[in-house]
């Protein structure tokens, strides 16, 4: 899952940024809205995690741009506890939720993961296909009763593949989902993960549930392999 953060106060866009990275999410930072509304037109995000006073444009402003530009993009805003706040105007901008600054980084990581559920088409709370399991919150990752270790990269990959079980996700979708603006490397990297993948959850219990489709991309089967 890739989260863009909107925030103008380094310290903050900076623990923001290293938190949701220990989750395995891929983030990128904007620090300011301007850059923000650049970004978010650039990359299909996830979620986007916006501030509300932020230089140039600010976050009402950003949140409304957005939704002209018919982007449902979730967003959770962040407040300031002494600022300007109406939280009916914060809604009534198209932000699906928001916090007051400070916030303990699990209430937010909480927040977020309730709007990437709620995003676009029901998600259910464990992932399934077949006997695969995989719960994004506590991110335990199971073949029938055996769990599974996963790098934090090797679980974000999976998570972006049992959302769209059973579709074919290319590789550029995938770079865009799991990775974010500072890797430079090789794209051929999706592969390596996919193999190392392969390795964890479906060599050791002689299944395929990670199909190769030639020339377009994966899918995860949806009875598992
Ligand atoms: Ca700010």
């Amino acid at each position: 899952m890739r989260i863009l953060v909107v925030e103008d106060e380094v310290t903050m866009a900076e623990s923001l940024r290293s938190g949701l990275q220990a989750e395995g999410f891929a983030v990128d930072v904007a620090p300011d809205g301007e850059e923000g509304l650049w970004l978010a037109g650039e990359v299909d995000y996830d979620a986007i995690i916006l501030d509300l006073m932020l230089p140039k444009v600010n976050g009402f402003k950003v949140c409304r741009t957005l939704r002209e530009r018919e982007d449902w993009t979730p967003i959770l805003m962040l407040t300031a506890k002494d600022g300007h706040l109406d939280e009916a105007e914060g809604l009534d901008t198209g932000a699906d939720d928001y916090l007051t600054k400070p916030f303990a980084f699990v209430v937010l990581l909480a927040r977020l993961r309730v709007l990437l559920r709620r995003a676009g088409s029901e998600r259910p709370t464990i992932l399934a296909a077949g006997d695969l399991t995989l719960d994004p919150a506590s991110h335990d990752v199971q073949r029938g009763e055996s769990k599974i270790d996963l790098t934090a990269r090797e679980f974000s990959l999976l998570e972006f593949l049992m959302r769209r079980v059973g579709e074919v996700v290319s590789k550029t979708e995938i770079m865009s989902h799991v990775w974010d603006f500072n890797f430079d490397g090789d794209p051929n990297i999706v592969e390596v993960y996919v193999r190392s993948l392969r390795k964890k959850i479906d060599v050791p219990f002689d299944r395929s549930s990670i199909v190769t489709i030639r020339g377009a991309g994966y899918k995860i089967d949806k009875d598992g392999g």
